[in-house]
């Protein structure tokens, strides 16, 4: 149904898309009126971060290689310091949410503007929130000085992102428009973007996983995460997205593999309350239970299904589900603890979806 009441924020940030359009980013950072700009990567990336470092020239600052998930307090002090001390006028973070979350660390605090380079699916650029981890807890916040100035979306960038995690990668991203389709705050762009991410994903992901290096695929899926993480930045998230940081935080669980293992089961307790949202992924997904046909497209490409595989102890569910109940957010379908530990023992398992 046609939603005739609703509200929304446009984000403020530039976007270049396409196969090669690295190259543009000494005129990118020029554009922000910067001369300095520090490169940031997790140790794993540490090469691209050179490679990018080099190409920048005298607009390079130098490359730090010490995102890590979560972003650490100690690692985003560091971080700050080394900026400061190197004169950084501005940031290019190349990689995951990791890289991503460590520029928007130092934003908070140091308001040095943030060039984004993701590398994976997650969909941290196209957001104003940040996350910090101090004695194994982690906060979040919204702060619009940490949302990207620009976001260059280079699918060579890609290529090299192993199967397993751009599956799983492809997964998280497709959390956020599944869940964005029935936010509170929703509205019909956001939807059109979010049942259009969902279609490109789910389209591309089965070839990224026959082979990473078909640049037609890495770059469907590219465009398919930026829409579904403009999603995720416009709307407030639900059950979905408040297991996998329940999970995350309280067992320090992969983030990607987390969401995978999650999203079919949030989906099938929520799709009876959010028609329209189940009607717009029965389109974008060819399927008439969009929640089953997740759960069957996470196992034909390998996957992992079940939090057990995961190594969550069957004794951990139900603290789970009490903390998610707790604390619940805004959600289509009541979230009653009896609901939330069948869903948890049903991802626990690794069962069809119901
Ligand atoms: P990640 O950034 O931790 O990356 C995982 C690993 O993959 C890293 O070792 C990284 O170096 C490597 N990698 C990334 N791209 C690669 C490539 N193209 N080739 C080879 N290796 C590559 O993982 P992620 O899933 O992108 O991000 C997860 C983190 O981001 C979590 O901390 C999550 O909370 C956060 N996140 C935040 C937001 C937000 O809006 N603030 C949104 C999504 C995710």
């Amino acid at each position: 149904m046609f939603q005739t009441s609703f509200s929304y924020d446009a984000l403020p940030m530039r976007v270049r898309f396409g196969a090669g359009s690295v190259a543009s980013l000494p005129t990118e950072v020029e554009r922000l009126e910067a001369r300095r700009a520090l490169v940031l990567c997790s140790p794993e990336q540490k090469r691209t971060g050179e490679a990018i470092a080099n190409a920048l020239g005298d607009l390079s600052a130098g490359v730090l290689a010490e995102a890590r998930m979560h972003v650490p307090v100690e690692v985003a002090r560091h971080a700050r310091d080394r900026a400061a001390e190197l004169g950084a006028d501005a940031c290019v973070a190349v990689g995951g949410g990791s890289a991503i979350g460590l520029g928007k660390a130092i934003a908070l605090e140091h308001d040095l503007p943030v060039i984004a380079v993701p590398t994976t699916y997650a969909g941290s650029e196209m957001t104003a929130v940040w996350g910090l981890t101090e004695d194994g807890r982690k906060r979040t916040g919204k702060d619009p000085r940490v949302l990207p100035a620009g976001v260059l979306y280079d699918p060579e960038l890609t290529l090299g992102l192993p199967v397993g995690m751009s599956v799983t990668s492809g997964f998280n991203a497709v959390a956020h428009a599944v869940e964005a389709l029935y936010a509170p705050d929703r509205s019909p762009i956001i939807s059109l973007m979010a049942e259009e991410g969902v279609r490109a994903m789910a389209g591309a992901l089965p070839a990224v996983a026959a082979d990473g290096g078909d640049l037609d695929a890495r770059t469907q899926a590219l465009y398919a995460s930026w829409l579904c993480g403009a999603c995720l930045g416009a709307t407030t998230m639900s059950l979905h997205h408040k297991l996998c940081h329940a999970l995350g935080g309280t067992l320090d669980l992969p983030h990607s593999e987390t969401h995978t293992i999650v999203l079919p089961y949030a989906l099938a307790y929520n799709q009876p309350a959010a028609p329209d949202a189940a009607e717009a992924l029965s389109r974008a997904l060819a399927a008439p239970d969009p929640a089953h046909r997740l759960w069957d497209l996470a196992g034909s490409l390998g996957a992992p299904r079940s939090l057990r595989d995961l190594g969550v102890a069957e004794g951990d569910l139900g603290p789970l589900a009490r903390q998610v109940v707790d604390a619940p957010y805004a959600n289509p379908a009541p979230v009653t603890l009896d609901g939330v530990t069948r869903l948890l023992r049903a991802a626990w398992n690794g069962e069809p979806p119901r």
